[in-house]
């Protein structure tokens, strides 16, 4: 077995046990594995070992690796900071949005999410623990950018994207992952009409944390490809 085969079969045992941990099915945690720096052959290996689903920080790296595998039926997700010239491609070759964080990337993917596909789906990204140094939107803020995007209909409106600060104890943790839940439920509450059922939260070091909060997305990337260099 390669070291990646290893390393995903090991991600899949930690996600199994996490939810039996606390009485979840594994079947509602989505694993993302994420590429950013790595070659579309690495890709192209955790493919044939079952994976999906791949996340891509940078605009340009992303481009070039979803021509070279649009071969496979791999669901891309785009995970990193978007600035607004970077905004066709994620509407044009992507699936997904994880870091939405402001209503002008909205009104310019709604306008180039070509008409053959679906809606692009979204979600926000939440500065949960107040950080100066981060993107995302403060849990006071979600309520008027959801009803600004309601009238968007090129976008699928599907959760929240957290990162905890960093080099926190395991309960502060979990009490931003916890806090991140919350606010997803109260969009649910406001917002019925919106398929919000996706908590993008967890990575290689805390993914127990997320999914015993809730999670239903886990974005894995040193612990599946390696530490990047
Ligand atoms: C790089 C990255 C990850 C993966 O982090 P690992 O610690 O390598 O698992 C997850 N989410 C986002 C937004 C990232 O940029």
């Amino acid at each position: 077995m390669t070291i990646l085969l290893a390393n995903i079969a090991k991600v899949r045992d930690r996600i199994q046990h996490a939810t039996e941990h606390c009485g979840r099915d594994v079947k509602d945690i989505t694993l993302l594995a994420v590429s950013k720096t790595r070659p579309a052959t690495a890709i192209e290996e955790a493919h044939h070992a079952g994976l999906l689903h791949f996340g891509e920080n940078y605009a340009q790296e992303a481009e070039a690796k979803v021509a070279t595998l649009q071969h496979l039926p791999l669901v891309w997700h785009f995970i990193g900071p978007l600035q607004s010239n970077k905004t066709r491609l994620v509407a044009e070759r992507f699936h997904w949005l994880h870091s939405l964080d402001r209503l002008k990337i909205a009104e310019r993917l709604q306008a180039q999410r070509p008409v053959h596909l679906p809606p692009l789906n979204v979600c926000i990204e939440v500065n949960i623990d107040d950080e100066a140094s981060k993107s995302g939107l403060h849990p006071g803020q979600l309520d008027d950018f959801v009803r600004a995007l309601l009238s968007l209909d090129r976008l699928a409106v599907r959760g929240l994207m957290v990162i905890p600060a960093a080099n926190q104890t395991a309960a502060t943790t979990h009490a931003s992952f916890e806090r991140t839940s919350a606010c997803l439920h109260q969009l649910q509450q406001q917002f019925p009409q919106l398929p919000l059922d996706t908590l993008s939260m967890g990575m290689s070091a805390d993914l127990e944390l997320a999914i015993a909060a809730g999670s239903t997305l886990v974005r894995v990337g040193t612990d599946i490809f390696g530490a990047r260099l």
